[in-house]
């Protein structure tokens, strides 16, 4: 079984800042780590590597230090990596991203892709979705359970809904976005982390892929950011302590007429 999975690397969410004057983040001095929820992604691959025997590739795009959230993922087991990685990629928006990935994995054999639901930064969860338009393939999001039936032609998952979760077979090749609880990601070993860059990396430009600049990064975007500021405070609000339970409605009541809700 070939598997695909395509991580990004992120800043470490709880420690990034917005500059307020200038509306960017500021990303000096902020560690970048494997987005947590391709973690399970990888996982999952290299599960099903082990079961059912196989290759697992993982695929970035992104600046050069990315290729360390490649490293991780050989490390975790994958086996090869795919960075792609140029200038001409940089300023993509979501679109530009999934049709830049889906160039590459184009060229590439699989019988399954599987991203993460969203990534902890850009928080869209739309890359996984667009692969798989453009890849032409049936796509389950949000698998929290999978397993492999009819000898490795169809997927079971179990997908993630706000009323609880579908059950969903697909045949492959499929796409499917994983989200927490699919499975608990192991740590890399010393062993797995001394063979990691050992293992092939293959390093794609925009001249390799061969697609024109005006279809990637900045110019292939057609979305572009107005403006990024972090969500204003919110102030206490209001707490009746200490009354009781009908003093504690009367004030209510008050307190909701005053502001005009009832
Ligand atoms: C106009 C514009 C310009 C931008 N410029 C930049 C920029 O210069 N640099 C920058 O870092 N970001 C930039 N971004 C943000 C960037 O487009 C998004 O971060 C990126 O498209 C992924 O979207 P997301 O983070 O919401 O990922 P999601 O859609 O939430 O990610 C879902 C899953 O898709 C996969 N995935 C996402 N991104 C990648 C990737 N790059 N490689 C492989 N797999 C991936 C992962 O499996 C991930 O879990 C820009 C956005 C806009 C709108």
């Amino acid at each position: 079984m070939k598997i695909i999975v395509p991580v990004k690397q992120v800043p470490e969410v709880a420690e990034v800042r917005v500059n307020e004057e200038t509306g960017t983040l500021i990303r000096e001095g902020v560690p970048s780590i494997l987005n947590p929820f391709d973690e399970y992604a990888v996982e999952e691959a290299i599960k099903l590597k082990e079961a059912y025997d196989g290759e697992v590739t993982i695929i970035t795009m992104g600046p050069p230090q990315a290729k360390e959230a490649l490293w991780k993922a050989l490390a975790m087991g994958a086996d090869k990596a795919v960075h792609m990685t140029d200038r001409a990629f940089a300023g993509a928006d979501t679109w530009a991203t999934a049709y830049t990935l889906a160039q590459q994995i184009k060229k590439m054999e699989f019988d399954l892709v599987i991203c993460g639901k969203q990534a902890i930064d850009g928080d869209t969860a739309q890359v996984g979705p667009e692969l798989a338009e453009l890849l032409s393939l049936p796509q389950i999001c949000y698998v929290r359970n999978l397993e492999v039936d009819d000898g490795g032609k169809h997927v079971i998952a179990h997908r993630e809904t706000d009323e609880g979760y579908d059950i969903v077979r697909a045949r492959m090749p499929v796409l499917l976005t994983a989200t927490k609880g699919l499975n608990e990601p192991r740590l890399p070993n010393i062993m797995g982390i001394m063979k990691a860059k050992q293992k092939p990396l293959e390093v794609i430009d925009a001249a390799t892929l061969g697609t024109p600049e005006d279809e990637i990064g900045l110019k292939g975007s057609p979305t572009t950011v107005r403006k990024v500021f972090p969500p204003e405070k919110r102030a206490g609000g209001v707490k009746l302590e200490d009354v009781d339970a009908k003093t504690a409605a009367k004030q209510l009541v008050e307190f909701l007429a005053k502001k005009g809700a009832i």
